[in-house]
């Protein structure tokens, strides 16, 4: 999405070879009318999937995942990132290992806000090795409901997130692929490019 990649090219930090900063409209400050268009085009990208929920992850998809919810006219829930097990209470759990960030949380969907005849759209800012999506795909299927899409922002094609999701099934569709990043140097990939083999990597 030239949009996307347009604004990663003069706003986007490379920090280093595996970690890209967008604060200054995704992460930290939130433009907007930015998230209003990138939900735009999920929206119309998704707008046959029958889509009656869309899911993020706490904290920054969240803006996205609501434009796109606004755009779908759907709700849109929270998995919430919670720092134990939660012992009582009607709730779905998994245990997402963060790679870059060195730490684990419990992924955390209250039952209530999902449905077997579900059919979620799950949204997230960055895709690297897939933990996170991968954890959201665990608790939608526990609940017996369909992981009908998974809709990134800024995928890294050079860590195995979109191999893995690819690999068991998923239909995913990523704004922005970068294809090498290191420090002051960001390389895009075209949307449709194929996905290739990559080292298990951070
Ligand atoms: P995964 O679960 O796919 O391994 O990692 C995705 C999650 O890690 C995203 O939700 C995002 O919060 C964080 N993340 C991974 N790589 C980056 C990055 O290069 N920049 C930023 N800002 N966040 C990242």
């Amino acid at each position: 999405m030239k949009l996307l990649e347009d604004r990663i090219k003069k706003e986007g930090q490379a920090l280093s070879e595996t970690v890209l900063k967008v604060d200054s409209f995704i992460n930290h400050q939130v433009d907007s009318e930015f998230m209003d268009a990138l939900g735009r085009d999920f929206a119309e990208h998704f707008k046959d999937a029958g889509i009656t929920k869309v899911f993020t992850i706490e904290s920054s998809g969240i803006a996205p995942a609501l434009m796109t919810a606004k755009h779908l006219n759907v709700p849109m829930v929270i998995l919430k990132k919670q720092t134990s097990k939660i012992l009582n209470g009607n709730v779905y759990q998994t245990r997402i290992t963060s790679f870059t960030k060195g730490t684990s949380y419990e992924l955390t969907l209250f039952a209530d806000y999902i449905q077997p005849e579900d059919r979620i759209l799950l949204i997230d800012d960055f895709l690297a090795n897939g933990e996170a999506a991968m954890g959201a795909s665990r608790i939608i299927t526990e609940s017996g409901a369909t992981l009908a899409g998974i809709g990134i922002l800024i995928e890294k094609s050079f860590q195995r997130g979109r191999k893995r999701l690819e690999e068991a099934g998923h239909r995913v569709y990523s704004q922005a692929r970068i294809k090498r990043l290191d420090a002051g140097v960001i390389e895009f990939l075209a949307e449709d490019a194929p996905v290739t083999d990559v080292e298990e990597n951070e």
